[in-house]
């Protein structure tokens, strides 16, 4: 049962809160699909370099350099842990939404874009300039291959993008990210892969997998809020106008003699990071990525399957409790399957309904009772909430029909910095609201 290394030292582990009986305990944060409790040692980075903060490009005195240099070394720190081809280009964005938002804004006019109902918001709503087809939900990874290749079977040349999820959000399962870009591939589609809940539980290997461009969120990477990336090839970047305009992202200014403005763009990472960059969230998201790195994730991936083991056979064990899944027990397309066990092929991200609570309910009091934080709703995934909430799964598994009337499921999750007793906490506190 015990886990097979220790959890990552994160700030805030040892915040105490009231609970019902009243008692204090110390805060046990299950909710880091949302955000995630930021390293101590990203802190003691970012505290490092604050005294030498100065701004980044526009400056030729010795912080500015200091600056200037930390921000592109961090964008080299991020394409090592990302597995980044060489040519590939690390833009800073503000998190996974405005990444994607950024490269619905960059495609070539005509792009179609092929997207998963099951997306969350983030990934399912930017592409509002292409042609959009929305796929249905698969119940396997198979089958999600194959209604990714049915629908790119035959249809018109022009530029195509697939966008996948690396993991769900809401079932924390693990997608075939490998497969369906090789389908996409060979069907002349792009891909881009949402890694917000995936970058966090899994190594990424943007090459490994062949994915044209990957996006994931500093503040789901143990690292502060403010800063995300944008990954990947750097063709589709280099040619469109920048996504913001601004200082930085031009090359030249001049008026033309009509009145009007002539504007040559920089290309490069530039080009769509108009304004001042946000060196301090580019660091911390470097740092983060750096400790998990020198941390192992192999063994942060271990260590956390086996806590989901601990979380999902508890629950198991609650008759009262459903269990949301997409797919079939232990499969899933980057590795991280094959070892049997419930957790096989997902993250540290678990949705599921109690039978005779509604889950915003049940939610505040593993709060007020606990000291348990967990998140309650449809997680900006209301398609896919609809699919689970809205009918029976009866093929077996964790998935059952969920009460009659449930409007909101409960989603637990966890990460790096995890203690086994949070995880164990939540099991007992589960079983007996629950009963
Ligand atoms: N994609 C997925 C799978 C997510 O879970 C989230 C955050 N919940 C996002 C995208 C959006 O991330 P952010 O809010 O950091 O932009």
């Amino acid at each position: 049962r015990t886990a097979a290394a220790t959890p990552l030292p994160v700030l805030g582990d040892d915040v105490l809160v009231p609970v019902a009986d009243g008692t204090e305990v110390t805060y046990a944060a299950l909710d880091q699909a949302a955000s995630a409790p930021v390293l101590r040692r990203v802190w003691d980075d970012v505290a490092a370099y604050l005294p030498y903060y100065g701004s980044v490009h526009r400056g030729s005195g010795h912080l500015s350099q200091l600056s200037t240099d930390l921000y592109e070394r961090s964008r080299a720190t991020v394409a090592a842990f990302l597995g980044c081809r060489a040519d590939d280009q690390v833009v800073f964005t503000r998190g996974t939404t405005d990444s994607l938002n950024l490269l619905a804004a960059v495609v070539p006019d005509g792009t179609r874009v092929f997207v998963f109902e099951s997306e969350h918001h983030a990934a399912l709503l930017p592409w509002r300039r292409c042609e959009t087809t929305v796929l249905d939900t698969p119940r396997s990874p198979q089958q999600a291959v194959s209604v990714l290749e049915a629908a790119l079977h035959g249809g018109p040349d022009g530029p195509k993008l697939v966008c996948v999820t690396g993991a769900s959000n809401v079932t924390g399962e693990i997608w075939p990210v490998r497969e369906l870009a090789r389908v996409a591939h060979r069907h002349g589609a792009r891909v881009v892969l949402d890694a917000a809940q995936l970058a966090p539980h899994h190594p990424v290997d943007v090459a490994g997998l062949d994915v044209d461009w990957v996006a994931f969120s500093g503040h789901k990477l143990y690292a502060p809020f403010g800063a995300g990336v944008l990954a990947g090839r750097s063709d589709w970047l280099d040619a469109a106008e920048p996504y913001l305009a601004g200082g930085g992202a031009s090359r030249r200014v001049a008026r033309e003699p009509d009145g009007g403005l002539d504007v040559a763009w920089h290309t490069g990472t530039a080009r769509h990071e108009a304004g001042s960059p946000n060196v301090v969230g580019a660091h911390a998201v470097a740092s983060a990525c750096r400790a998990l790195a020198e941390a192992g994730l192999e063994l942060l991936v271990r260590r956390e399957r086996a806590l989901l083991e601990v979380l999902l056979d508890g629950l198991a064990q609650v008759p009262e409790v459903r269990v949301l899944s997409l797919f079939d027990r232990g499969e899933d397309g980057v590795g991280g399957g094959g070892e049997g066990g419930r957790a096989a092929g997902r993250v540290g991200v678990v949705s599921f309904v109690v039978d005779g609570w509604d889950g915003t309910e049940f939610a505040d009091a593993l709060s007020a009772e606990y000291g348990i934080g967990v998140r309650s709703g449809l997680f900006c995934a209301h398609p896919l909430l609809r699919n689970l909430l809205g009918r029976g799964h009866d093929e077996g598994g964790d998935c059952g029909a969920p009460s009659a009337g449930a409007l909101n499921a409960v989603r637990v999750s966890f990460g790096a910095g995890t203690p086994d007793e949070h995880v164990e906490r939540f099991v007992r506190a589960v079983r007996s609201l629950a009963a």
